[in-house]
């Protein structure tokens, strides 16, 4: 080998980047080994989350997480190009337009839709297995009503206005629970009665989500049909001609929206390398488990079907993720084909993940001589998301539903994604699924989404800016800038107006200040009564500190002063509004905890809590300020090493 160790992992998907993080963390340090991640796409794709693009829940960004986002500020070299195939006698990756030469590979390709060779099933159905399918699911479903609203012949429009989904798995249902809210907001867009539209789940089982117990299939299927689903049990589809759907080769559905989740398998890239598939290891203890996680009993078909792996099947692997024909080719996630015991392991995020890390582990293991180990699958359960509203979820052994299910999913996604990309990734998804979510499809409802426009708040924004300045500006006129004659060389006491605060020389003091000062200027009596009495731990500061020393009791006014002469513009101007927002609320609760605090001082600060979301992005300057701040931001080194970026990071190469 040469003097530098090269990794490549190819698929950045869950598997892929799990294995990429493990090996950097390892790496980070050493120059002599360059690790290499290859995808297709420039980000990271949420699959778990793809029906929600495909309903119309959220936007396709809540879906993707760029590259740059996980790996900026690291050593990993990140490269969007698609792989052809891969020279394993030469060690090397090949695409259309360059080779990647490694010394361990790790494969993370994923998988695709399965089609089992039923009759005109590929050709006239939608799938859901990438951010395209679903992109193109959202598209044409909308289009679908929007023909629907035009079309005058019953028939056609009914067929329009059905949508049949193949499979109760994971996906068919969660499609079908998206859809199925879509269709509240489709409806009167369009002047439709929503009677008219039927949201049809066809399965061959007699279940739908068979991987759940059975009172939680039960109450996944009664709230489904509550929301208008027709489930269609026992009805396996034999055919698909255009248009149209063949169930037991007898009855026929006309539909111009099929959608096929019903089973998952390698993808079309494993049909294109050399290793050895699924299909050596078919056989007595060939069965696959979770039976239809993903679709119509995708992984539970009787006889040959069961076990249809072929050329596109899912890749032979050993207990160590590696492939059985290259010692230096290690696998992880869909694409693998592993039984333990005696069942082959489910293609869902917690296989990808632990089989990421072993890989990984055992490529670690390779490089430093190290004993490799063996991939043991531990599953913690199960969350399905019924529409944005409601869920069922099966977690530890615990049934949960409503709230509780959809709450679990969306804490282990919020955990998975600061694992992936930090804060940045988690501010993302609250962001997409609860403060940017329209129709209040979400399960809290659409109470965070809702926004005030920036022209209602800028009147306050005003009103508290220059109320804040006309308050320093007054103690600027009092003297509170005014050290004495003596200057800061000897602070005359006489000047400080901070409470709590005497001298020795207490009695001359006030007589002077007295004559010097409007009585209880800024101070709580100026307004009104002190709210509170100031806290034990102002009095001693006031008492102890500031009192030994006018010199540092100047100071602190002064700052105060100045601080809401500064608040007051920043708010003016809508200038770091944000902050101006954030050091008003402070200065409200210094002031309160001293017994200076009068009860103006609340609005200020409730005004103030309503300035932190933005106030000054528009007809303010940081309409300017924020995004030119933010490019600069996103350059520094200290947010690419934190993924404290704002938004995207900046790519550098
Ligand atoms: C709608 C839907 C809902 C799901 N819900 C759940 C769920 O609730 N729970 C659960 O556990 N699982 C769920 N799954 C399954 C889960 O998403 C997969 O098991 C998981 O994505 C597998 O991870 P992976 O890394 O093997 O592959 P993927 O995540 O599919 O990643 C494969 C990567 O390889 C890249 N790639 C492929 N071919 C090439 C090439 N030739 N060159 C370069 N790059 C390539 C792709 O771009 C992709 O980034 C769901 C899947 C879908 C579609």
């Amino acid at each position: 080998m040469a003097d530098t160790t090269k990794i490549l992992v190819m698929g950045g998907g869950y598997g892929g980047v799990k294995a990429t993080q493990d090996l950097y963390k390892r790496y980070k340090k050493r120059d002599d080994v360059e690790i290499t991640l290859i995808d297709k796409n420039p980000y990271h794709t949420l699959m778990t989350e793809l029906h929600e693009v495909a309903g119309h829940r959220t936007e396709p960004e809540s879906v993707q997480v760029s590259f740059a986002k996980i790996f900026g500020g690291t050593s990993v070299r990140v490269v969007a190009d698609e792989i052809q195939t891969i020279n394993f006698q030469e060690n090397k990756a090949i695409s259309k337009v360059g080779e990647y030469p490694y010394d361990y590979l790790v494969i993370g390709a994923g998988g695709e839709p399965e089609f089992f060779d039923i009759p005109g099933v590929q050709q006239n159905s939608f799938t859901c297995w990438a951010l395209e399918d679903a992109i193109r699911i959202r598209t044409h479903v909308e289009e679908m009503f929007r023909e629907a609203a035009k079309e005058p012949d019953a028939q056609r429009r009914r067929s329009l206005l059905t949508f049949a989904i193949a499979g109760g798995g994971f996906t068919g249902a969660e499609l079908a629970g998206e859809l199925l809210e879509w269709k509240d907001v489709l409806c009167p867009k369009y002047h439709i009665d929503s009677n008219e539209v039927r949201v049809i789940i066809i399965e061959m089982m007699d279940s739908i989500l068979p991987i759940f117990p059975e009172k939680l299939r039960k109450k996944a299927s009664d709230y489904l049909r509550k929301k208008g689903a027709e489930l269609m049990l026992n009805a396996p589809i034999t055919k698909a001609e255009p248009g149209k759907i063949i169930i037991a080769d007898e009855e026929t559905i006309s539909t111009d929206t099929f959608i096929w989740t019903a089973g998952i398998h390698g993808s079309e890239f494993t049909s294109k390398i050399d290793l050895t598939k699924g299909q050596c290891a078919r056989g007595e203890d060939a069965e696959a488990s979770i039976e239809g996680i993903h679709g119509m009993a995708g992984c539970s078909f009787e006889d040959d079907e069961r076990y249809v792996v072929g050329e596109r099947g899912r890749i032979l692997v050993d207990d160590q993720m590696r492939s059985v024909d290259f010692p230096n080719v290690y696998l992880c996630g869909d694409m693998i084909w592993y039984t333990y015991n005696e069942k082959v392991v489910p293609q869902i995020v917690e296989t990808a993940l632990q089989t990421a890390e072993v890989a990984a582990h055992n490529v670690i293991a390779d490089i430093e001589k190290k004993e490799r180990e063996s991939f043991k699958p531990s599953y913690h359960g199960f969350m399905v998301s019924l529409g944005g509203r409601w869920g069922v979820a099966y977690v530890l052994g615990i049934p949960l539903t409503g709230f509780f299910a959809m709450g679990s999913k969306h804490l282990i996604n919020l955990h998975y994604l600061f694992g992936l990309a930090g804060i940045n990734a988690v501010w993302g998804y609250i962001r997409h699924e609860f403060l940017t979510i329209k129709h209040e499809r979400s399960f809290v409802g659409g109470h965070f989404a809702w926004k005030i426009p920036v022209y209602w708040a800028l009147p306050l924004r005003v009103f508290l800016g220059g109320k804040w300045l006309a308050e320093g500006i007054k103690k600027v006129s009092e003297g509170w800038l005014n050290p004495g004659a003596e200057g800061l060389a000897n602070v005359w006491t006489g000047a400080i107006h901070l409470p709590g605060v005497a001298f020795e020389d207490a009695a001359a003091a006030a007589t002077e200040a007295a004559s010097s000062a409007t009585p209880g200027a800024g101070g709580a009596d100026a307004y009104g009564e002190a709210l509170i009495e100031a806290i034990g731990a102002y009095t001693w500061f006031a008492e102890n500190v500031l009192s030994a020393s006018p010199l540092l009791a100047f100071l602190l006014q002064s700052a105060v002063v100045l601080a809401q002469i500064g608040i007051g513009l920043a708010l003016i101007g809508g200038c770091f509004t944000f902050l101006a927002s954030a050091a008003s609320i402070g200065m409200g609760i210094m002031f309160i905890a001293s017994g200076w605090g009068n009860p103006e001082l609340l609005w200020y600060m409730a005004a103030a809590i309503v300035m932190l979301g933005g106030a000054g992005r528009g007809f303010g300057l940081d309409h300017w300020l924020m995004p030119a701040l933010k490019r600069w931001w996103n350059r520094r080194t200290f947010a690419h090493k934190t993924k404290l970026y704002t938004g995207e990071p900046r790519i550098r190469n």
